[in-house]
């Protein structure tokens, strides 16, 4: 394990496969027009696995393809099978909007994928409407159910909370997920880059989210998972049903985050806030050997300093952490480039 200046190791790496989505999302991409990664600089499946061979040699055991939109990535199958058989990933997942997911989870599932967490921020479709430009939201719903069908239980089901939009929809979303065999995730609404329209009102805070699901089904009780650096803690409900909540705005939990970010022209980063990433696809593409990568990796994680969550708390007058112009100026910066 190689441990930061905080102690904390390199155990996670999330591979951002595509900048490109297929939703608007107010809190993500609300803008008209974008800038994207040149599509020379994406990098192949073959250096993809590669790079993340390199992660792996390090430590990292888990895996999660993001995005944008990873479903729009062609054939991400063949990639979930290539880095299912890299020598110490225990685990490979996906994070998806659903919207192309009922046509691929048989074949991803199929592939080696072992779990699928579905965004679905909205029951009404009008609201997705607006909310995130789409009038697809019964895709959404019919790739909920095949995840279910081809095998991916327990499925997870996030929902970024955002006052004014959603959150008359805690409740209902639990009671989906319920019916769906899902695990409800709500999530702080965050002022990461890409979330130009974002203000501390708009936060639905973890306490807040707890005092309802107590006000509406009695005694929440937290699950411990001593040690554990997943961004969810998770919440037994009166019933038996668990409930997961990532507070990354109100209460972040840097101090033991382990999770190194590749985007998919090869940048890496040590942190969703980080300013700047280092360029991993100029040295493999000129020829650099997996030990002269690992060797790259292993310094930039060594000298890691980055609690950016927890900087932002510090900060006095919060509000969005880029501007348009800012974003445009380095797509990297953007959340659908670096993976949420
Ligand atoms: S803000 Fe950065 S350090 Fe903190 S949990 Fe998120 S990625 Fe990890």
């Amino acid at each position: 394990m190689i441990p930061d200046r905080f102690g904390r190791p390199l155990r996670s790496l999330r591979v951002s496969v595509t900048d490109r989505c297929n939703l608007r999302c107010r809190y993500c991409m609300p803008e008209d027009e974008y800038v994207w990664l040149p599509r020379a600089s994406l990098l192949t499946f073959e250096e993809l696995t590669r790079l993340a061979g390199v992660f792996a040699g390090l430590g990292v055991d888990k895996v999660r393809l993001t995005g944008g939109e990873p479903l729009l990535r062609h054939d991400l199958a063949t990639l979930v099978g290539l880095l299912g058989r890299v020598p110490g990933f225990s685990d490979v997942a996906l994070t998806t909007n659903g919207l192309l997911l009922a046509r691929q989870a048989a074949d991803l599932r199929a592939a080696g994928l072992r779990r699928v967490t579905v965004s679905l921020d909205t029951l009404r479709p009008e609201r997705m409407r607006e909310f995130a430009r789409s009038a697809r939201h019964a895709e959404v719903l019919e790739g909920i159910a095949a995840a279910r069908a081809a095998g991916f239980t327990p499925l997870k089901l996030n929902t970024v909370v955002v006052r004014g939009f959603n959150d008359d929809e805690v409740e209902d979303l639990v009671e989906f997920a319920r019916g769906h065999g899902a695990e409800p995730r709500f999530i702080e609404y965050m002022d990461v880059g890409g979330a130009t329209r974002w203000s501390p009102e708009q936060v639905v805070s973890r306490d807040e989210l707890l005092r309802r699901l107590a006000d509406r089904y009695g005694a929440v009780t937290p699950l411990s998972e001593p040690g554990g650096s997943a961004p969810a803690e998770r919440f037994r409900l009166p019933d038996g049903m668990t409930v997961g909540i990532i507070a990354s705005t109100t209460a972040p939990f840097c101090g033991t985050c382990d999770r190194a970010r590749l985007t998919a022209d090869g940048t890496f980063f040590l942190c969703l806030y980080a300013e700047r990433g280092l360029d991993l696809r100029a040295p493999l593409r000129e020829g650099a050997s997996d030990d002269d990568l690992a060797r790259l990796v292993a310094a930039a994680w060594r000298d890691r300093t980055d609690r950016g969550a927890e900087a932002r708390l510090a900060v006095a007058r919060r509000e969005a952490l880029y501007t348009v112009s800012g974003l445009r100026a380095d797509p990297h910066r953007e959340m659908h480039t670096r993976g949420g």
